[in-house]
């Protein structure tokens, strides 16, 4: 089944809860994630948080284990734990006005760029309209349990972009909709991968010309004869 994805913040009620654990689903078949790695959430119309619990896997996830949490991080709603890298979607949405759903997905490309320096630059015009331009990284690694400092982190690498990534960690994806969200969690996966393929190794070692023209000469005129 998929969702129209509404671009009007919603109440909290079944099409919104349904909207994420299929927005879960998504992220597994896309092999954005795997396990319980990686984490959904959206703003409800009376401002209030909608978030994927901490722990639970995706394809047994019920709507009533979505839980919903105050702007000020207090439990509103729901008898589950909210994910731990809960930090990271309150302190983005309370400083973001203008975005309204964040999914952090694990996915292997914006990983392996996780782990090198400077981020993902703007490369094409679609990085430009989907993601506001470059990818930005994180100063320095937190490990997940310190949520609150991770959080922090995440807001102010992120300034005015719609995607960041955590060092060491994985990537950060957001949008004014849960939609848009879904779609930056693959722009951000294709441009690591791009990104990747124009950096390369590095520097290359080419064989000397003189090694080229001696290794030739050698096959063809003495190949076998020594
Ligand atoms: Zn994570």
């Amino acid at each position: 089944m998929r969702f129209r994805y509404s671009d009007t913040l919603m109440e909290d009620c079944a099409e919104i809860r349904s909207e994420i654990i299929e927005t879960c689903l998504w992220l597994l078949e896309e092999h954005l994630v795997i396990g319980t790695w990686g984490n959904v959430s959206v703003r409800l119309a009376d401002g209030n948080i909608l978030i994927t619990p901490s722990r639970v896997p995706y394809e047994a996830m019920q709507p009533e284990d979505l839980v919903v949490l105050a702007p000020d991080g207090t439990v509103v709603r729901g008898s589950r734990r909210s994910t731990s890298e809960r930090e990271i979607h309150r302190g983005i949405l309370n400083a973001r006005k203008d975005l309204n759903a964040v999914v952090h997905t694990h996915s292997a490309y914006a990983m392996a760029c996780c782990a090198i320096e400077g981020g993902i630059p703007p490369l094409s015009e679609e990085m430009a309209q989907l993601l506001g331009g470059g990818i930005p990284l994180t100063r320095s690694f937190v490990p997940s349990e310190r949520h609150e400092e991770l959080g922090r982190m995440a807001v102010e690498s992120l300034g005015s972009a719609n995607a960041l990534l955590l060092r060491n960690h994985g990537p950060v994806c957001c949008g004014r909709t849960l939609g848009e969200a879904r779609v930056c969690a693959q722009s951000v996966e294709k441009a690591a991968k791009m990104y990747l393929h124009l950096r390369g190794a590095g520097p290359i070692n080419v064989l000397e010309e003189q090694w080229v023209r001696a290794g030739r000469t050698y096959f063809t005129d003495a190949y076998g004869k020594t």
